[in-house]
């Protein structure tokens, strides 16, 4: 059965859980609180390799910022893309301003910045207000 590590949006601790799980209300082993998975998920720096490279599903990240307007604008379309692949794609945020060592590597200097992954390999990116066309073709 597929799986990811994902971090629990209320206490941080990793949990494992199965993609055909998703939709039953899966809860945090530590604090109880449901995972919400038809939605981005939060990824900080330190969760990011277990979270985004040992995933058994693709991943879509979105490296933003707070400041960044074209984020923003981008952010109901990765909603949807989230609610509508909820199970066969994991769609992630990272905060680049939190996680400046994943940025870095990943050589990202202009956001926002998309990039599928696959089996911890990067395999496709866009960079701007690509649209939700632009987000689709990285989702599919
Ligand atoms: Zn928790």
């Amino acid at each position: 059965m597929p799986s990811v590590t994902v971090p629990c949006q209320f206490c941080t601790t990793l949990n494992r859980i199965d993609t055909s799980k998703f939709g039953q209300g899966p809860k945090c082993a530590e604090c109880g609180r449901p995972f919400l998975l038809d939605r981005p998920l939060k990824v900080a720096e330190d969760a990011f390799d277990q979270t985004v490279l040992k995933a058994d599903i693709p991943v879509l990240v979105d490296f933003y910022a707070d400041w960044c307007g074209p984020c923003r604008m981008m952010a109901p379309y990765l909603d949807e893309i989230a609610r509508a692949e909820q199970g066969r794609l994991l769609v992630v945020k990272v905060d680049t301003d939190r996680s400046p060592q994943i940025s870095q590597r990943y050589n990202i200097r202009s956001i926002p910045f998309f990039g599928r992954f696959e089996h911890g390999e990067l395999v496709k990116t866009a960079i701007g207000a690509v649209g939700k066309a632009g987000l689709q073709d990285l989702a599919a």
